[in-house]
């Protein structure tokens, strides 16, 4: 396998920088406040949206609705730090006749009624469509949830159905707790195991990213052999949300730190496929064999963990972040991804 096409994007997310007011204990991206303001340009964003003119599609529900795995979505980071720029990339979204379009937030900047509701009605107006809100006890370490509440709340005055709460689950929990400022990851769990009401709930988590370090001593580690013949999460190549960033690369959506190639080479990628001669972690990722990726990185002198790992995810971002650091692969990017992992 030398060459792969790269699947025609249907959905996806913007990352507009990686800065964020959080850092998440679960955050894929290793997302902080502490990354630089490397914010996506105005001219780059007139070349992405040009570039993937006509390829988005739009929500089952049409070009003015909004679901999760369609459309297009401003991500990063937390788009509503570099509002004015948020604000551009809804219009020239728009411009570009992008359907479906969404912005994701942890709510950092709902601190009154009045502008939330002028941030949101002015998106809006540019043209934005939906909402994606946040809502999971690791946000809930640095939102008040009054802010959450305050954002879900004023969403519905002005974006009706078209507001998503992720997770609706802990909203609803975290309601009957009764939360209103923030709260400790370990403050969380002993207010749950207190409360014979709520109980736990089950959502979907996604042990990659900065929650396989911060949250080592919450999950049981196993040991490389059983992790490696899981599946991985999702499919590395898939049309369907990918995330585009200010770095210029095109990311498999879960897979933090893995660049399929260049968002301005998307057509080539397309029609000729992406060249993995010169690629062979990304050939591995590919194809899923993290366990000939591992033997790889042996050669290379890596050694794993004897405390074992998380998940698959863990050690094959234990097995990246060892190869980064000989300087040998262009598909680890954005550097910066390895570089705030530490
Ligand atoms: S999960 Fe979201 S809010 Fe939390 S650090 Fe990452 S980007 Fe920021
Ligand atoms: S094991 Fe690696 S390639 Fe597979 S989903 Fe996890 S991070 Fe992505």
């Amino acid at each position: 396998m030398n060459k792969i096409k790269l699947p025609l994007p249907q959905s996806g997310g913007l990352i507009l920088s990686y800065k964020c007011t959080a850092a998440c204990r679960h955050c894929m991206y290793f997302c902080s406040p502490q990354w630089k303001a490397d914010w996506f340009t105005e001219d780059d964003l007139i070349e992405f949206f040009s570039l993937l003119s006509r390829k988005i599609n739009s929500s089952p529900w049409g070009n003015n609705s909004v679901s999760l795995n369609h459309g297009l979505h401003f991500s990063g980071g937390e788009p509503f730090l570099n509002y004015d720029l948020l604000w551009k990339a809804v219009e020239i979204a728009g411009e570009y006749n992008i359907p479906s379009t969404f912005v994701e937030t942890n709510c950092f900047w709902c601190s009154s009624d009045e502008t939330t509701r002028e941030k949101l009605m002015n998106l809006k107006n540019a043209g934005l469509k939906g909402i994606l809100i946040s809502v999971n006890p690791f946000y809930a370490e640095y939102i008040p949830f009054e802010q959450t509440e305050r954002c879900i709340k004023i969403s519905r005055d002005v974006f009706a159905e078209n507001v998503m709460i992720y997770q609706l689950d802990y909203y609803r929990q975290f309601k009957q707790l009764g939360i209103k400022q923030t709260i400790s990851l370990e403050d969380y769990y002993k207010l749950i195991q207190n409360n014979y009401l709520t109980g736990s709930v089950e959502v979907e988590m996604f042990l990659m990213g900065r929650a396989n370090k911060s949250l080592r001593d919450f999950y049981p580690k196993y040991p490389r052999e059983v992790l490696l013949s899981q599946p991985c999460t999702t499919p590395v190549l898939r049309n369907w949300h990918n995330h585009f960033d200010n770095y210029g690369n095109i990311m498999p959506g879960y897979c933090g730190g893995v660049s399929l190639g260049s968002w301005r080479d998307i057509n080539r990628l397309v029609d000729e496929g992406i060249d993995l001669e010169d690629k062979p972690v990304l050939r591995f990722l590919i194809s899923e064999d993290i366990e000939m990726l591992y033997h790889f990185a042996r050669d290379f002198g890596f050694r794993e963990n004897p405390d074992g790992y998380l998940s698959k995810c863990d050690i094959c971002f234990d097995i990246r972040r060892f190869l980064f650091e000989t300087e040998k692969f262009d598909e680890l990017r954005p550097r910066e991804f390895y570089l705030y992992s530490v």
